[in-house]
């Protein structure tokens, strides 16, 4: 049985970022894996009903912040909820994330100050993963994310 991995939708090439972008994953890896058909992918942020594009936000306290002022911790939590959900229903090996971001960062994010500094952290939609025991990698750890592939289904 192949196992299927949850990738953040940017990563797998849809404009679904704040900014109307995408920032898609060209390794070859990866490249293969979706051609395969284990990618799902899942975008937090539009899961929870944020519009693309959408006001940059950050995570601050217990809460998610626009730059705006705006309160959108509700939607990141949906979205974070969203996410876990179609990881379980999917049985997927784990998960590659787009790091820094407050959804899919899994070992930065920004600091909650709108001053375009990075401290360690997990995006909500990681943390909401790695609760339920789902390891998380991000674009840069594509090695550690193929060893424990070949592990698993060796
Ligand atoms: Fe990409 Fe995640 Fe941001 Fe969606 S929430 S745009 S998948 S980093």
């Amino acid at each position: 049985l192949m196992r299927k991995i949850l990738v953040s939708g940017c990563l797998y090439g849809d404009h679904v970022r704040y900014d109307d972008g995408d920032v898609p994953c060209l390794d070859e890896r990866f490249l293969k894996w979706k051609e395969e058909g284990r990618l799902i992918k899942v975008c937090p942020e539009v899961f929870g009903g944020l519009s693309i594009p959408r006001p940059d936000s950050q995570r601050v306290g217990d809460k998610v912040m626009a730059c705006t002022g705006a309160d959108v911790t509700r939607e990141y939590t949906i979205g974070a909820e969203e996410t876990l959900r179609l990881a379980k229903e999917y049985e997927v090996a784990f998960a590659i994330m787009k790091e820094d971001s407050p959804s899919c960062g899994s070992r930065f994010i920004y600091d909650g100050t709108f001053t375009d500094t990075k401290t360690k952290g997990l995006g909500l939609a990681v943390e909401y993963l790695k609760k339920a025991g789902y390891p998380v990698f991000d674009e840069e750890e594509l090695d550690q994310a193929e060893q424990l592939l070949k592990q698993i289904e060796e």
